[in-house]
């Protein structure tokens, strides 16, 4: 154990624990003081290769594949149950590795993951095929089939939840994984192979391999043993990777960046709105691919919602992500606080005015950000245009419902977007328009297992959650056969 309590990390391949090839280890930094928490091994491409090499061999001697779908079932309900007796240690990992308020890692990050697999348990019975009309004195029908090894490649701001999001839709079909976790923030990753292993998921069926993401990732996403992608992250390394994945025609799910449009008409119920503008950019600190970090504004409205806002931000609890009452913890590390701080330093450049925070709180050494509110910024400018990925809100005016949908549709991404409004007939109409995955009404980040949720245009394409993912992680397969007459 180390100094806080967090084992070393070690690779997971074809169930065993070992060092990397090189016997490299990296240490894993607490952004709440800059302190080191434990240290995990760094991965080789040669160690890749063999955990690879592990997912094929499992796939094809169908000890995962070639169970019953209910037998997998029973063993990913025991993985949800392992993840409810380790629930307080997944929660303290995440706490400390990503700076999340142990508020959130005990409310919503550990209980998620445990709903994913327990959706995903429930579906793995009905995977099923139908039979078809045949050609004449023949019989057809489709089967669902497992993709064969799955590369899940998860990113650092929620490591437990989207890691459980891909590998529990991918487990209940059939396939095997080697799941890459985000440099900064393995634990929760190293943690999982445990729970998995425990509840009976045969060897070789996960492998983990924690390190350099360009390296691995690349690596992992070329290699030809590698049948499908799962990845989240930035539009920009997406793009890289699904320029990759298409050189070996890979099937490829992609969840990518977000700039998510919050609409608030002047019907809004204004208790209602405020409380979904804050929770849209300060939750997670706003390393939130679904941020609602564009606030548009019906004009009547703008003024009221920019004071109450500018007052409210500040009387939200931020601090040391272990104190039970803190809601904004710390940036993930020295580098993004410098990348957050530089967007709102050229946003004030471009014309904007920052009517709340837009500076550091220095607590313990930690990266700490204050909740930021800028108006007055053009739509050209690039902290409405790109994804700043931290506690920033943009606040712009608009004066009819068409302006609003322009604006809202007027950036390259399309994940999550919000509508204000007490008007059913409207949040219909304006929902239908809107270029996004996913609209949240009168609410934001109202998310469960069973709704499909991703994004359109440089938001990715695939929906993790609901049914539909359970599909992403298949392939249709028609069998037809001869039934002469006589
Ligand atoms: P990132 O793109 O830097 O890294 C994501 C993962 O890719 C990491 O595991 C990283 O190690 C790996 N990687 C890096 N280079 C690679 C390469 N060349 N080939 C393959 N893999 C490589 O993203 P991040 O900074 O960890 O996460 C933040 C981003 O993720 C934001 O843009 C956010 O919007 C997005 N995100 C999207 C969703 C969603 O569901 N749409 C959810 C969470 C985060």
């Amino acid at each position: 154990m180390g100094a806080t309590g967090f084992a070393p990390g070690r690779l997971y391949i074809d169930g065993a624990w070992t060092e990397s090839s090189s016997g490299e280890r990296r240490g894993v930094v607490n952004p709440a003081d800059a302190s080191t928490i434990t240290d995990v091994s760094w991965a080789t491409t040669a160690d890749v290769d063999r955990a690879v090499a592990a997912a094929k061999a499992a796939f094809e001697d169908g000890r995962w594949s070639g169970l019953s779908g209910r037998e997998r079932s029973r063993i990913l309900f025991r993985v949800a149950e392992r993840i409810r007796d380790r629930a307080e240690e997944l929660a303290q990992a995440e706490t400390a590795d990503v700076g999340k308020p142990i508020l959130f890692t005990r409310m919503i990050d550990v209980p998620t993951a445990i709903e994913q697999f327990e959706y995903f348990a429930a579906l793995a019975q009905t995977i099923e095929g139908a039979a078809r009309l045949a050609p004449a004195n023949a019989f057809s029908y489709t089967r669902r089939e497992p993709l064969g090894v799955v590369a899940a490649i998860t990113p650092f701001n929620f490591p437990l939840i989207l890691s459980s999001s891909k590998l529990a839709p991918a487990l209940a079909a059939g396939n095997t994984i080697v799941h890459k976790p985000a440099e900064d923030t393995p634990l929760s990753a190293v943690i999982m192979a445990q729970i998995l292993e425990e509840a009976g998921v045969p060897a070789g069926v996960v492998n983990v391999v924690t390190g350099a993401g360009a390296e691995l990732g690349n690596h992992l996403v070329a290699h030809p043993d590698v049948n499908a992608i799962a990845f989240t992250g930035s539009t920009t390394v997406g793009q890289k990777v699904a320029m990759k994945a298409a050189e070996g025609f890979k099937p490829i799910m992609t969840e990518l960046g977000g700039n998510g449009p919050n609409i608030v008409f002047a019907d809004a119920d204004i208790d209602v709105a405020v409380g979904a503008i804050i929770n849209s950019f300060v939750y997670n600190t706003g390393q939130f691919c679904m941020a609602g970090a564009r606030l548009l504004v019906e004009r009547p409205l703008h003024d009221t919602i920019v004071g109450i806002l500018s007052g409210a931000v500040g009387n939200v609890p931020l601090g040391r992500p272990t104190d039970p009452g803190t809601v904004i913890g710390p940036l993930v590390s020295e580098r993004h606080l410098e990348r957050v701080e530089a967007f709102v330093e050229r946003a004030k450049a471009q014309g904007g005015q920052v009517v709340a925070g837009g500076e550091r709180l220095e607590l313990d050494g930690g990266y700490y950000f204050k909740p930021t509110v800028i108006t007055g910024l053009p739509n050209d400018a690039e902290a409405i245009q790109e994804e700043v990925f931290g506690p920033v809100v943009t606040v712009q005016a608009f004066d009819s419902e068409e302006e609003a949908i322009a604006l809202a549709n007027s950036t390259r991404y399309g994940l999550a977007s919000g509508i204000q409004t007490q008007s059913i007939a409207r949040a219909h109409r304006v929902a239908a328009k809107l270029e996004a995955g996913i609209v949240w009404v009168n609410g934001w980040a109202m998310l469960d297992p069973s709704v499909p949720f991703g994004g359109v245009k440089h938001s990715g394409m695939g929906r993790e959650s609901g049914p539909d993912a359970l599909l992403n992680y298949t392939r249709t397969k028609s069998v037809t056969i001869s039934t002469p007459a006589s």
